[in-house]
């Protein structure tokens, strides 16, 4: 099949750039130093590739554990988030551990038959984790109510777009000192942390998070971040007038929350439900196909039901975006 056969707007994958961002990633933290996170494209086929690099996974919401389970990718999840309804959990064909930060979730991971569990610790984003200081009693609680405790986690989320690289290397440093300082309450084998805009910088813990690595999207791009551009949206000029055209792809097949989306050799004016107003540098005509770069990769994935995999105009193959919903 041909890109031109697809129905607009369609989510591509270029398969070279796929294969070189995997590959750049497994030559830089092999094994088990990257623990891929799938939120960022919620698909088991392409968590199957990333599985002939690293042993373990990180997910988001227990229907991407479940999934993931269901693929057969279920010998090491790190379910990297506070769950209250763990129930679906602990009946998993899978070996999941789940991040904990309260009594209460906590006590959620019992019910849930969940046995293992990370403290998820507060490195500055603020977001979920406990305070270091409080990580080792949190760690003590879960022992005693039956758990084991593989270790800890915390995610400089607040860090993953800062331009520059020493003053990245020296925030992340700071923030890495509260996860260590937990650590030495809390025990295990597990420092877990990071993720694409840190993988470089981040040399503390024991495994890094990644997930937009696999795909990127245009915020990372501009961030300096090494890895190509796999994923387009596929977008169809479904109108032209003087100075500007329309494609037919908009707030509804892309994440928009890092900002427009760019197209190659033109301006983009702005997005609105279906349409993206843009202006090109040179003519289009109704019915040209164009690509579309999405500012953030998660949330554009989340939007749609499958993905195309394309060399050049071709279509190797369709996979279904099959972890979505929750
Ligand atoms: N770990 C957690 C807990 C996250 O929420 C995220 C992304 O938001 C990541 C890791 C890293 O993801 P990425 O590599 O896409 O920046
Ligand atoms: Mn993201």
């Amino acid at each position: 099949m041909n890109v031109h056969d697809l129905t607009t707007p369609a989510l591509l994958v270029d398969a070279h750039a796929l294969t070189a961002n995997l590959a750049d990633m497994a030559a830089a933290l092999p094994g088990p130093r990257c623990r891929p996170h799938v939120k960022a494209h919620k698909t088991t086929a392409l968590a199957k590739l990333q599985a002939r690099h690293h042993p373990g996974f990180t997910v988001a919401t227990v229907r991407e554990a479940e999934g993931m389970a269901a693929a057969g990718l279920g010998d090491d999840l790190l379910l990297a988030n506070e769950v209250l309804d763990a129930r679906r959990l602990g009946a998993l064909d899978a070996r999941i551990t789940v991040a904990i930060d309260s009594p209460e979730t906590l006590q959620a991971a019992v019910a849930g038959g969940v046995r293992e569990v990370v403290i998820d610790v507060n490195v500055g984003l603020p977001r979920c984790g406990i305070a270091p200081e409080r990580a080792g009693a949190l760690a003590d609680a879960a022992r005693a109510a039956g758990l084991e405790v593989r270790g800890v986690m915390g995610y400089e989320g607040h860090l993953m777009l800062v331009p520059d690289e020493a003053e990245k290397a020296k925030y992340t440093e700071e923030c890495m000192a509260k996860l260590l300082a937990a650590h030495a309450d809390v025990g295990g084998e597990l420092i877990s942390g990071g993720g694409t805009g840190t993988y470089r910088t981040n040399k503390w813990v024991t495994e890094v998070q990644a997930g937009s690595y696999a795909l990127m999207d245009t915020a990372y791009t501009k961030a300096g971040l090494p890895f190509r551009q796999a994923l387009t949206v596929l977008a169809t000029v479904i109108s032209v007038s003087e100075g500007w055209a329309v494609a037919d792809v908009g707030l509804k097949a892309l994440g928009m929350d890092h900002g427009n989306p760019t197209i190659p050799g033109a301006q983009v004016w702005f997005c609105s439900d279906e349409h993206t107003t843009f202006a090109p540098e040179q003519p289009v005509a109704v019915g040209d196909r164009i690509r579309v770069l999405p500012a953030h990769v998660d949330p554009t994935v989340a939007l749609h039901e499958r993905m195309h995999l394309v060399d050049g105009d071709e279509v190797i193959d369709t996979w279904a975006v099959d972890l979505r919903g929750w």
